[in-house]
């Protein structure tokens, strides 16, 4: 038996005369005394069915599923509705068959007031709506132009492992206590880094996958504990080879979800160009506001702050703000690192503020800012300036809405530092991950400057979003040693954690790099969705938790016990 000869948002004029089966959800019902008019709904859309007085029509209700049969019909022209794709024609049903009944609804589907936890805890109500379908239906047709490209380039897809050792990629690690081995744990991959890895010692010379990764971190806009990644990794190339694989990939998946797909190749900047032009390594560049140096011109300023700050920068937004204004972007200076905001407002041509009077004529001529304008300063060492004029602009970029919604800018964030210094501990550790490559020619020189080296790790970012990281990886046991020793990292230390990729090392590993795209980052960037959740099907909340299932969920004494564990939390009353 079929149950449906054409779906609910496919008929047409061409159909009339037809006798036809649809199926489908109640979407509203109304009763005209003698005839009740009901749209019906699937994923394609609505349909008028016009049914005659009866039991089973006066039962209907929202989100009941029914199946009619019945002739299409033209509707006359004054029942015509341009809104609708299926708007000239009706069904005249003749047999109705209640298929499933519905509780009272929560909520009205395609209601967007609804709370999102309400949404989350009847996600399969809020799926049959408009926005989680087209959300849900881009990601796969996304993903889709990804595999596409994926074949054509001729990668393999080969799965990789979930519960594995510790992988290290900066977070914290979700673990698995393992039965036959009470006491000890997988923990799960933040990423198959290094499985791709040995995948080209493994002469694949092309591996990709639609990699689930799991990261304990605290859950945001932009960030769910577990999420997927186009992970890929290549043999015997450069980072140029990468970097247009990534743009395919981005086009590919434009084009599959009917979006204009953005010109190639995107932008490339160095770490250190925008760090000093944006104060970040993910700059927006959707508008300006660009951090501007005067560093040299108040080397003799007397204005102390500015005389003994090592390094003075300020961006100058386009207007005049008031003293409360000015006290808030204070409060955000600060929380960023600043200790003050200084600042220069021009309102209508005079210059309103406290440090104008420390000021020389030579500086406030070249600092003050053009009538309805407002110039900001940092004044400390060149990490706290970056940092707080950054988190500046990308506020200001907001609440004065600078980006052009229409525009997308995608850059490649390159040559970034190899090391940063551990706040912890003080000593060095890695900025991307332990086995991405010094700079060509660097193998030698990075252990004794540590401080100096820059790396051929590689971020793509689109509107201020960091889409994925990859790199040009160490492929030499020695080198690789190097950096676990710069880490701190002792020959044992070493060997107890790494010793499988050190050996692999030392028996004939390729050149290779890769990367990985976190796939619902770039999904929410092409919905135009403020956050992940919205085209992820079943997210988790920021506490932690799926209202849908309720999990995560306490255990019962006797099953800790049986994996070698023991709560030490008070169970909730
Ligand atoms: N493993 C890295 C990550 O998940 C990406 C890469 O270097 O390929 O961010």
């Amino acid at each position: 038996m079929s149950w449906r000869d054409i779906r609910c948002g496919e008929l047409r004029p061409e159909h009339v005369g037809q006798r036809l089966t649809v199926a489908g959800w109640v979407d509203t019902r109304r009763d005209h005394g003698g005839l009740v008019f009901v749209d019906l709904r699937d994923h394609t859309g609505k349909i008028q069915l016009v049914l005659k007085e009866s039991e089973a029509a006066h039962e209907l209700r929202n989100e009941f599923v029914v199946q009619a049969v019945g002739e299409v019909a033209a509707r006359s022209a004054d029942a015509v509705n341009p809104n609708l794709a299926t708007g000239e024609v009706e069904i005249q049903v003749e047999n109705l068959q209640i298929l499933s009944r519905s509780t009272p609804l929560p909520f009205q589907v395609g209601d967007d007031t609804v709370e999102e936890t309400t949404r989350l805890r009847y996600r399969w109500l809020d799926m049959r709506g408009e926005r989680m379908q087209r959300n849900l239906r881009m990601s796969h047709a996304a993903v889709a132009g990804i595999r596409r490209t994926m074949e054509e380039l001729r990668f393999v897809d080969i799965w990789t492992p979930a519960m594995t050792r510790g992988t290290p990629e900066g977070a914290r690690d979700f673990l698995v206590p393992v039965r036959l081995q009470p006491g000890k744990f997988f923990a799960l991959a933040q990423s198959p880094q290094l499985f791709k890895q040995l995948c080209m010692v493994g002469g694949l010379d092309r591996y990709y996958q639609i990699a689930t990764c799991w990261r304990d971190e605290d859950l945001r806009a932009d960030r769910q504990f577990e999420f997927r990644q186009l992970d890929l990794e290549m043999s015997f190339v450069d980072r140029e080879d990468v970097l247009d694989v990534l743009e395919r990939c981005v086009v590919a998946s434009f084009e599959a979800a009917g979006r204009e797909a953005p010109p190639t190749p995107f932008e490339r900047r160095t770490y250190a160009d925008v760090m000093k032009t944006y104060g970040t390594d993910k700059p927006d560049l959707r508008f300006g506001l660009e951090i501007q140096d005067a560093t040299e011109l108040t080397r003799s300023s007397e204005f102390g702050v500015f005389k003994s700050a090592p390094v003075v920068r300020y961006l100058v937004a386009p207007r005049a703000f008031s003293r409360a204004e000015l006290a808030r972007l204070e409060e955000i200076a600060k929380e960023w690192g600043a200790k003050g905001l200084a600042y220069l407002v021009n309102d209508g041509g005079e210059v309103r503020s406290p440090i104008a009077k420390f000021l020389s004529e030579a500086e406030l001529a070249a600092l003050a800012p053009e009538p309805g304008s407002t110039a900001l300063f940092a004044a400390a060492d060149e990490a706290t300036v970056s940092r707080v004029l950054g988190g500046l602009r990308t506020h200001l970029g907001r609440e004065l809405d600078l980006a052009d919604p229409a525009r997308n800018e995608f850059l490649w964030t390159i040559d970034f530092p190899l090391f940063e210094r551990d706040e912890e501990s003080g000593g060095w550790t890695f900025v991307h991950h332990p086995f991405t490559a010094p700079m060509p020619g660097e193998d030698e020189t990075f252990e004794a400057d540590p401080a100096g080296a820059l790396s051929q790790h590689y971020d793509l970012i689109w509107n201020g979003w960091e889409l994925g990281s990859g790199s040009i990886r160490i492929h030499r046991a020695d080198v690789q040693a190097a950096v676990f020793r710069v880490m701190g990292l002792d020959e044992a230390e070493q060997q107890a954690k790494f010793g499988f990729l050190l050996d692999a090392l030392q028996m004939g590993a390729p050149p290779h790099g890769g990367f990985a795209m976190g796939i619902d980052r770039f999904i929410t960037l092409m919905a135009g969705e403020p956050d992940i959740r919205q085209v992820i099907a079943f997210p988790k909340v920021s506490s932690g938790g799926d209202p849908l299932t309720g999990a995560p969920t306490p255990m019962p004494d006797s099953i800790l016990r049986e994996l070698g564990l023991r709560s030490i939390v008070e169970p909730e009353q």
